[in-house]
């Protein structure tokens, strides 16, 4: 039976799929004059013509299976064909016009002004099968104008993490960019990983990215701090008209109510993120996406033990700006600064404060969801709120991985008789990073309350367990676990990682066979690079 919603599949050199690209971005907005790559400061422009430079040896290592299937794309039937010298650069089929998109940003709290897609290049759109637009987007394919000092390239490690969180977290359901293809580049790439003056060489690579766009915060703020407000209408006004159609013709309502909902849909999106203790570790506003989708995947972490505080990556180790607890709160910052860059469209500031108060509403709303599914809660009442920051506090004292913690909690026996706190704890202790007998008084305390709270529900179990597993992911793409993938891939094999993307496809499910992918970080990798300590170096 054919799938309708599906496109027929094509190769990426096919006319068929050729007829399907398209160039909106390109073709409505305003171009840089210049075709040349060399670093600049780029005016009255949206983005900047440019070619991916060519690489040695692009090779096929991953692909997404799924993901083609719905743009149209045959999975390619050699490592080393057309696709790869397309995916890896060194092709650009006709009809493709790729581009470096101009964008600012706030980096860290201060505005650092002109950044844009150093190494990033969109090569051109795809239009599904139900008039979707998808950009196909390499990460790492050369030189732009907006490079800077800097050389255009990604290494190995960085891609794998890329391509394999952002696809772990599209089947986790958190609103997130896609990653169509690896493709390594036969070119060595010289990176000094900690800033500590070791340099080194390391394999390169380039991923494909996919989302309908990839334009954030910054490309707005640019062209307000440059007092381009043509530009900036031009932008807004493409903007809407391709990707918030739903919204009408723009209008100065129609940009109060876009704001709005630019502001529901990073709350939605970090409240996602929290619910599943992922940390995107520099959430500048020029990775922000306009569509409210996870972006730019450099030094993430996912939390092992619960702990508010904690950080991945190491640039800030010290001021924890991008730490997990402050998530939503930068990125309400981040929206007050979006804000700001589109003041001189939405005049009134009522509008804007108003798109603001809807980002704490839908976040408050969305976690409180989050949070009785989590625990297997229904009809919330007042008293839940102590109950979960009760349960937080908890958490943070102790070393407990939060991802097992919340998946076993479903096999805490609720019909337990109130003495007996053994078997109460017994189902959790597979989440404690440290055993002891002090282990868990006060969680023993918390739990005692959460059984008489949920027995208070009288909700069928299985149906509890059920939702609590499709709310508490089984497998995440713990950090330890990408970095074997890694070590495993530079020493040429690919079994670990297409084991691991396999299994974070599903990854509500059970899938006993896989225990070992659901297991607490080992000691090892406490504080090893790459696993708990990443930089931005990437
Ligand atoms: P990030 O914080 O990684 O999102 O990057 C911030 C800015 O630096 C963006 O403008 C990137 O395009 C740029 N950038 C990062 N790495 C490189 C690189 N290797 N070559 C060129 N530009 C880069
Ligand atoms: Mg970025």
């Amino acid at each position: 039976m054919t799938n309708t919603h599906l496109p027929a599949a094509s190769d990426l050199g096919d006319e068929q799929l050729r007829a399907r690209f398209d160039n909106s971005f390109v073709r409505e907005l305003p171009a840089d004059p210049l075709r040349q790559d060399f670093p600049r400061q780029v005016r009255n422009a949206c983005f900047s013509h440019v070619q991916p430079t060519s690489v040695a040896a692009p090779r096929l290592l991953a692909w997404t299976d799924a993901l083609g299937e719905q743009l149209g794309i045959r999975r390619p039937e050699s490592a080393t064909g057309a696709a790869a010298e397309v995916l890896g650069g060194n092709k650009v089929l006709p009809g493709m016009q790729p581009y470096a998109a101009r964008y600012g940003g706030h980096q860290f709290g201060n505005w650092a002004g002109q950044l844009g897609d150093g190494r990033a290049m969109t090569l051109t759109e795809i239009i599904g099968a139900q008039n979707q637009r998808y950009d196909l987007q390499l990460k790492g394919a050369g030189l732009t104008p907006y490079s800077r000092t800097a050389d255009g390239r990604a290494v190995l490690r960085s891609s794998v993490r890329e391509f394999l969180c952002s696809e772990a977290m599209h089947h986790l359901g958190v609103p997130t960019t896609r990653a169509l293809s690896l493709v390594a580049t036969g070119d060595a790439v010289v990176r000094d990983m900690f800033y500590n003056g070791n340099a080194a060489a390391e394999p390169g690579a380039i991923v494909c990215r996919v989302e309908p766009s990839f334009i954030r915060f910054g490309n707005f703020e640019i062209l307000t701090w440059s007092d381009e407000l043509d530009e900036l209408k031009q932008l807004a006004d493409y903007t809407i008209n391709t990707h918030f159609p739903e919204l009408g013709a723009p209008s100065p309502q129609v940009y109060a109510k876009w704001f709005e909902e630019i502001c529901r849909r990073t709350a939605i999106m970090v409240a996602e993120w929290m619910r599943v203790g992922f940390v995107h570790g520099v959430m500048n506003t020029d990775n922000m996406s306009i569509l409210g989708l996870t972006i730019d995947y450099g030094p993430y972490g996912w939390l092992e033990g619960y702990d508010l505080g904690w950080t991945p990556n190491t640039t800030d180790a010290e001021g924890r700006r991008y730490c997990f607890g402050r998530q939503p709160e930068i990125a309400q910052w981040n929206l007050l600064r979006l804000a700001g860059a589109l003041s001189p469209l939405i005049p009134d500031r009522a509008d804007l404060e108003n798109g603001i108060r809807t980002f704490g509403n839908v976040y408050a709303e969305q976690t409180r969801k989050a949070m009785s599914n989590k625990l297997g809660l229904l009809n919330w009442d007042d008293n839940d709120d102590a109950l979960i920051e009760d349960l937080m506090a908890t958490l943070q004292e102790q070393e407990t991985d939060m991802t097992l913690f919340f998946r076993l909690l479903a096999d805490v026996p609720i019909d337990t008789k109130a003495d007996n706190d053994s078997a109460l704890i017994a189902p959790l202790r597979r989440a404690f990073y440290v055993e002891g007998d002090d282990a868990g008084k006060h969680l023993i305390a918390w739990l005692h309350r959460y059984v008489l709270r949920v027995q208070r529900d009288a909700e069928n179990p299985a149906t509890r367990r059920e939702r609590m597993n499709r709310a508490n992911p089984k497998y995440v793409a713990r950090n330890y676990l990408a970095q074997l993938a890694i070590d495993a891939l530079v020493a040429g094999d690919s079994s670990v990682i297409n084991r691991l993307v396999s299994v974070l496809q599903k990854p509500y499910d059970d899938q006993p066979e896989h225990d070992e992918l659901a297991a607490r970080r080992p000691e090892w990798a406490r504080h090893k690079a790459g696993c708990s300590a990443l930089s931005c170096s990437s």
